[in-house]
């Protein structure tokens, strides 16, 4: 069986690919509507929420943008500590707000005593987080920083980036006070590209009231007019839908704790290995992905000769993200990868070293 250790799109099941292939039916039927709403209702218990969760056509990306239209007027501070994490700082701007970034070295992450001290200086309207930057395998600690948040500027809410992470990592959006946390189909949900999830607060959507053009597809008070009625204002991909509910389905059938455990393992073999072969994590221990390895390419790997030499065992990992090519590379074990996926693939690194 091929097998894809790359941070999205990842490998689909075959059972979840097929759910795509149901004819058509209207989206305005009580049928459409029953399969909504079982899937805002299982996505919940992933989410760690009572609140609904919004089941967006776009990828995550279009999330991070809600997140900026509907619940910033001005202000707005964005913890950079890697690619993604300037992407939602850049969807700022693009956006006409007055973004901050409180920056930190690749690789490093955003400490709660950093995130004070700027929470202190300045009043934002709201922080920007990624939990699990994807171009560098480091995971911020978004509940300490979403405590720390909270003491010092208890107004600002906190918006949460989870793309690689949910579904394959615990975050609690209720237990850990967050405002708004999205995420998308195709990493650790293991589905195709083309949906995206969100979930927020009940005082980030009274924010959203007090906020002026929040455009109109990502309008999330028109979203939740909607979606009372497990429905969408605008037509959703059903197809993708359909292989949601399958997948929640085999999601909960493992059990959301034993697939964080399943990760978790998965992440420690892989790190582990790492360090025994003179390459350690970029990311400071404790703070190391558990759905993305990204591993210091001390030992000078062809990273292209590498792939070609797995690509004839059916397997691939992807190269460092941006500036980190060559230097990293990745390793993704999130979605379907299990523990024997990852032995096949290290046993096999092991023998590209050895022949090096
Ligand atoms: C992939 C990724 C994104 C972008 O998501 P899209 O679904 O491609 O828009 C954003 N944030 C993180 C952390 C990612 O890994």
């Amino acid at each position: 069986m091929s097998r894809m250790f790359v941070p999205g799109p990842v490998d689909v099941a075959d059972e979840v690919l097929a759910a795509q292939a149901k004819p058509m039916m209207p989206h305005r039927s009580k049928d459409f509507e029953a399969i909504f709403r079982r899937c805002d209702e299982r996505l919940r218990q992933v989410f760690f929420t009572e609140r609904p969760v919004y089941i967006s056509t776009s990828s995550g990306s279009g999330l991070q943008e809600a997140g900026i239209r509907n619940f910033v007027n001005e202000t707005v501070l964005s913890c950079v500590n890697g690619a993604f994490a300037k992407r939602w700082y850049d969807v700022a701007v693009a956006n006409n707000k007055q973004a901050d970034k409180l920056e930190v070295a690749w690789g490093e992450v955003i400490t709660p005593d950093m995130l004070a001290d700027a929470l202190k200086a300045k009043h934002y309207e709201a922080v920007t987080i990624v939990h699990n930057e994807t171009s560098t395998g480091a995971v911020n600690p978004v509940q300490e920083l979403a405590k720390v948040a909270h003491e010092v500027s208890p107004d600002t809410l906190i918006l949460v980036d989870a793309v690689s992470s949910l579904s394959g990592a615990k975050i609690e959006f209720d237990a850990w006070g967050l405002d708004w946390l999205l995420t998308s189909s195709q990493k650790c949900f293991a589905l195709p590209p083309g949906l995206a999830f969100g979930a927020a607060s009940e005082r980030a959507m009274k924010k959203a009231e007090t906020v002026k053009f929040r455009g109109w597809y990502f309008d999330l008070l028109l979203l939740e007019k909607h979606r009372a009625k497990d429905s969408t204002p605008m037509t959703p991909a059903m197809s993708l839908v359909w292989a949601l509910d399958t997948q929640l389905d085999r999601i909960l059938a493992e059990g959301i704790e034993a697939r964080f455990a399943r990760h978790s393992a998965m992440a420690k073999r892989t790190q582990d290995w790492a360090s025994a072969q003179g390459m350690d994590p970029l990311a400071p221990a404790g703070y190391r992905s558990q759905t993305v390895s990204t591993i210091k390419n001390s030992r000078g790997m062809d990273i292209p000769g590498l792939n070609a030499f797995l690509k004839e065992h059916g397997l691939k990992i992807a190269n460092g993200y941006g500036d980190l090519k060559d230097k990293t590379y990745r390793i993704a074990h999130m979605g379907e990868i299990q523990m024997t996926d990852v032995e096949k693939l290290l046993g096999l690194m092991d023998e590209f070293l050895k022949k090096m």
